[in-house]
């Protein structure tokens, strides 16, 4: 496959004369027409509803785009909670999917008419105790354990994480919740990340199917819904295969009636939690290049470090990179492309055969929409980037400042060193 920015050399110029480097670019097109084939997948079950997954990129603007195709917001703390309060949403419109939850979480998140997502069967008690009550819709999250596998290999471990209710534990829990008065259960479960194989979600929806019926029959709680959660990946590298998202919708059809409908149950509303799909290929670390350095390897240093975008330093994830201008130029030169941290993971990519790079030139790092500015940190002492967003007609907005040196230290603002600053 093909990898092209989703910009123009001559319209980054004009955005960086403005807005200086690093900072994140969203591309507004792209997000809309993806949002809208996640819609039509899965158009055939009435009741479908796609909960962004806040954590991936935490940007009001971002959230109101995706509202407006009737999104709802998958919230993990407080302060995502509060972004999507503020942003609009209201009853049934976030779920709470929290582990290791502080209980006035739960309250807010109540109170604003969110949906709680259980992690752990101890929740009922904690909830209903901080609540004074419990709710009349309640979610739990599941945990098969063992591996979990599909037809080309193990996806990835259940057993070993820290996530949902065990068999056992998920039955329990709905016999105390109906008992204690819960009208309206769902079934939550996440277990693959970042799966480009249309198998993952008709897999997971089998499974989490074939334990509502049984919910049903046995504890006779109404299953109002079944939340397939996140997980859906992207292509972040040349030759991984995007998935089908209509060959994935469809495949949940397919499991749907095979076993929802003939248990009676074909009321179920399909819900998912989305992050990386929803914006992975949309948004784009734009930086410089400020440094080259020719020493036992070729390096080239840029404006941007693993602070904006930390995942090829954590897990070695390959983000592919543009070099603005020279999108058809051979690429015959070998670079480490690095940022400017103190640890020499600091490296958006080793190794990589790029074109001839000058001082100066715009780098692209692709796939940067999600799980990228939001997993951003201060590590010695960098500020976090701003983020702009391109609109569909070219024109393009600043949706995050960036930060500042006052920002940076507004939380020694009670000491007295703070005034030597200046600020
Ligand atoms: C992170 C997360 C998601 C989103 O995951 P993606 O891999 O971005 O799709 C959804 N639900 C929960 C509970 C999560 O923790």
């Amino acid at each position: 496959m093909e990898k092209r920015p989703f910009v123009t050399l001559d319209k980054l110029t004009e955005i960086t004369k403005d807005i200086p480097t690093p900072f994140h670019l969203y591309d507004e097109k792209g997000i809309r027409r993806n949002v809208e084939a996640l819609k039509k997948a899965f158009s055939w079950n009435p009741g479908f509803k796609e909960f962004f997954a806040v954590k991936a990129t935490p940007n009001p603007f971002i959230v109101d785009i995706l509202r407006e195709y009737g999104c709802g917001c998958d919230c993990s703390s407080m302060t995502e909670l509060m972004l999507s309060k503020a942003v609009g949403c209201g009853p049934g419109d976030v779920m709470f999917s929290s582990n290791d939850t502080p209980e006035e979480e739960f309250l807010f998140a109540h109170q604003m008419g969110g949906i709680i997502n259980l992690d752990d069967i101890t929740h009922i008690e904690s909830m209903e105790r901080v609540l004074g009550c419990v709710p009349e819709t309640v979610c739990c999250r599941y945990n098969p354990g063992g591996v979990f596998t599909l037809s080309n290999g193990i996806m990835d471990n259940p057993g070993d994480a820290k996530y949902g209710m065990t068999t056992d534990q998920i039955f329990e829990a709905f016999r105390i919740l109906k008992e204690k008065g819960v009208k309206q259960f769902g079934i939550h479960a996440f277990l693959a990340s970042n799966t480009t194989t249309n198998e993952y979600y008709p897999r997971l929806a089998e499974i989490l199917f074939k334990l509502a019926a049984e919910l049903n029959r046995k504890t006779g709680a109404h299953i109002a819904f079944i939340n397939l959660s996140g997980g859906i990946g992207i292509p972040y590298r040349l030759d991984d295969e995007p998935c089908d998202i209509f060959k994935v919708g469809e495949g949940v059809h397919q499991v749907y009636d095979k076993i929802l409908v003939p248990a009676g149950m074909d009321d179920v509303s399909i819900y998912t939690e989305l992050g990386r799909f929803m914006l992975g290929p949309y948004g784009a670390l734009i930086t410089k290049a400020i440094h080259e350095k020719h020493i036992h390897k070729e390096y080239i240093g840029v404006d941007a470090c693993a602070c904006n975008l930390m995942r090829p330093a954590m897990y070695g994830a390959y983000h592919h990179i543009t070099v603005m201008g020279k999108e058809d130029d051979p690429c015959d030169y070998r670079y480490d492309v690095v940022g400017s941290l103190c640890e020499n993971n600091d490296k958006f990519a080793i190794d990589r055969m790029l074109p001839r790079v000058d001082m100066g030139d715009l780098l692209f790092i692709h796939d940067t929409g999600a799980h990228g500015f939001s997993m951003g940190y201060n590590y010695n002492g960098k500020l976090r980037s701003a983020e702009v967003l391109l609109h569909e007609d070219g024109s393009y907005e600043l949706i995050r400042r960036a930060e500042t040196e006052k920002d940076y230290f507004a939380t020694f603002d009670c000491f007295p060193f703070y005034k030597k600053l200046g600020f």
